[in-house]
């Protein structure tokens, strides 16, 4: 008897903790869905989740907790569609590729995370690693490493010689022959087969190199690198695996056969003509910019002997044309989403990004929402994430400033909470 009673008491002690709720005072209030920024209003935390939003500031119970953020702007939690926490830009970047373990990069990547978290984003798109982003992604949801939700592609896909062919640049007896299972493929045969490499490996999300890159060792940055062919068995295989795709593209022609093809998102798209700019709005694609990085490759170009001498001269034509791409696809009515290529340039500087989005002509609203709601509808998260209403996860964060006075309060986020709870008090 005596024992059911104790159980009974720590049953009731159990359920007395979990209904603890959590009172976050909201000086300005950007839900993500509103047009407005709404002043003085409260969020309702129990658990990971919202459980409501309400006008003015409530008062929190006997045994609730109180955040006072009311001289704050307060937001959902930012989303990056195109990170890489894997690396980060250094004058021995390439030459890491040959001095680094698995578990060195893992470390590292860890360290990424959790600055990218205390920036603000708590939800990032991992573009493109060796597979140490999905392992992390696992980790960060088991609660063993600290850093944001991560959707990831594994190791992206390329073809021979292609942009993430992970063996470019390689003395010749070590450049081997990767294949579908590498990554690298060249046939439709050997496409389907590396998406489902993929699928099995724990992606979340295909990406592909549809053109040439800055900073892979090779010479150009802008042809197509996929047949139709192999385009479409990629994203049509990706589909049936219930898999999104991205596309790496830079010149015209490999990010005009990605849109046919159907692909989701178009990264940087720096070649962007107006024929597929009206494509892209006529099939839904995102495009997702990622001036930042633009912007950093060709400052760093400047820099005698920071890059390798072929990716030079691709940085200095291709970085400074982003922005103005961007400006074109906004003003046309290209649906757009938040991303930088954190890892081009260094992790936690991400926020950047809205500056030079509003700079380009965004309004500064817009631009928290394509890092917000527009993002999370692409990872197919809009249930959950990318806004402020009861039910959602409690993924919020505060700036001292509010953005739509001066957007620069975006690049020093000043408090973050993820699931609810605080990582950056
Ligand atoms: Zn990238």
């Amino acid at each position: 008897m005596k024992k059911i009673y104790l159980i009974l008491l720590w049953v009731a002690a159990c359920a007395t903790t979990y209904a603890q709720k959590t009172y976050v005072h909201c000086g300005n209030l950007i839900d993500g869905k509103a047009s407005d920024v709404q002043p003085q209003m409260t969020i309702v935390v129990e658990g990971n989740k919202i459980t409501a939003i309400e006008k003015g500031f409530s008062k929190p119970g006997k045994d609730d907790k109180l955040i006072d953020l009311s001289k704050k702007t307060v937001m959902p939690g930012l989303i990056d569609m195109h990170v890489h926490l894997e690396g980060e830009t250094s004058k021995d970047q390439a030459l890491q590729r040959f001095t680094l373990n698995d578990a060195d990069v893992a470390f590292k990547a860890a360290f990424y995370a959790k600055k990218t978290l205390m920036a603000g984003f708590t939800t990032v798109r991992d573009l493109g690693g060796s597979g140490v982003n999905t392992a992390l992604r696992n980790a960060i949801n088991q609660g063993v490493a600290v850093g944001p939700r991560i959707f990831s592609a594994g190791k992206s896909i390329a073809t021979t010689g292609g942009h993430a062919d992970p063996t470019n640049g390689y003395r010749k007896d070590l450049m081997g022959d990767p294949g579908p299972k590498e990554g690298v493929v060249n046939s439709p045969d050997e496409a389907r087969q590396a998406v489902r490499q993929r699928y099995k490996e724990g992606s979340d999300v295909i990406k592909i190199t549809a053109t040439g890159g800055v900073l892979s060792i090779a010479k150009d940055g802008s042809g197509p690198q996929f047949t139709e062919d192999e385009m479409k068995a990629i994203i049509e295989t990706a589909k049936e695996y219930g898999m999104t795709t991205a596309a790496h593209a830079h010149g015209a022609e490999g990010m005009k056969r990605a849109v046919l093809a159907g692909i989701t998102t178009i990264e940087h798209g720096t070649k962007m003509t107006e024929e597929i700019m009206d494509l892209m709005k006529e099939k839904g694609t995102y495009f997702v910019p990622t001036i930042s990085a633009g912007k950093f490759v060709a400052e760093q170009a400047k820099v005698p002997g920071y890059y390798h001498p072929l990716v030079v001269p691709k940085a200095l034509e291709i970085g400074p044309q982003i922005q103005n791409t961007f400006a074109k696809a906004y003003k046309r009515g290209v649906k757009i989403a938040f991303g930088t290529d954190a890892g081009v340039f260094p992790h936690g500087d991400n926020g950047k990004e809205f500056t030079y989005m509003v700079e380009a002509g965004m309004p500064a609203m817009e631009a928290i929402k394509s890092a917000t709601v527009v993002s999370a509808g692409i990872l197919g998260m809009s249930e959950k994430l990318g806004s402020l209403e009861a039910g959602k996860f409690a993924d919020i964060v505060a700036t001292d400033e509010n953005p739509l006075q001066n957007i620069k309060t975006m690049e020093k986020v000043s408090f973050v909470m993820k699931d609810g709870v605080v990582v950056k008090p």
